[in-house]
């Protein structure tokens, strides 16, 4: 578990295609915690054709936020404590709004989060990121057109499906984009007034990239 005594309780920021997902999946093995997504939830619960995971993917598929009270809803009970993510965690793409944000903090309680990390990759390179984007439909294992899987868009993992995400479409992308900047980003804001906020370059290869966030985490927890 890193060099952390306690695993850290982190929530990682980010547009779309920032390496958030792969980044996020890496630090939660890495300090022995929890991964959550809530996107890799809501995909999962639409694959199983749940009632929950059919409306969500009406909101996904065209880029939309799914409504905070239906978000909340879903993931209030990972959080609560005794649940799940008692012993730290990883959030990816959650929150995703202010509101989220103030529930989080509602629902943690006495047990606030560590350090929030801002996952920062120019606009033109998530763009290109996400073009050649292809995830795994099982285990959502990211690969891309440059880095498939070594056999036959079949996921080295799991040996589930690799395909391209369904609101990976250009409009679907666009409009996510638009989205982070004006629901998402006044989180920075919010959490930065508890100084919890650490922006981390997330331009270059995704060790160099893994070192950065690990050594900000190592020095916060130390700290
Ligand atoms: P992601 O995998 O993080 O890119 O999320 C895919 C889609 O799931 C988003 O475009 C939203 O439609 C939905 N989603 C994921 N997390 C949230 C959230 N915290 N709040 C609202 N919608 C979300």
């Amino acid at each position: 578990m890193g060099n952390c005594s306690k695993p850290p309780r982190v929530v990682l920021l980010g547009k779309q295609g920032a390496g958030k997902g792969t980044q996020a999946a890496r630090l939660a093995d890495h300090y022995g915690t929890v991964h959550l997504s809530t996107g890799d939830l809501f995909r999962a619960q639409a694959a199983q054709g749940t009632a929950f995971g059919l409306e969500a993917k009406r909101y996904m598929d065209s880029g939309d936020l799914v409504p905070d009270e239906i978000v909340m809803g879903v993931i209030e009970e990972c959080l609560a404590p005794g649940g799940p993510l008692d012993d730290g965690f990883v959030l990816d793409g959650f929150p995703r709004t202010v509101p989220q944000a103030i529930d989080l903090d509602r629902v943690l309680g006495a047990r606030p989060l560590d350090l929030v990390i801002d996952l920062e990759v120019p606009k033109e390179i998530v763009l290109d990121r996400i073009a050649g984007r292809r995830v795994c439909e099982n285990c959502q294992t990211v690969y891309h057109v440059n880095m498939p899987p070594s056999h036959n868009w079949t996921c080295d993992k799991c040996g589930g499906n690799v395909r391209q995400r369904d609101d990976d479409t250009e409009e679907a992308v666009e409009r996510r984009l638009e989205l982070y900047e004006r629901e998402t980003v006044p989180i920075i804001d919010y959490y930065r007034e508890q100084g919890l906020v650490i922006m981390v370059d997330g331009f270059g290869n995704g060790d160099e990239v893994f070192e950065r966030l690990v050594k900000v985490i190592d020095d916060r927890m130390q700290a």
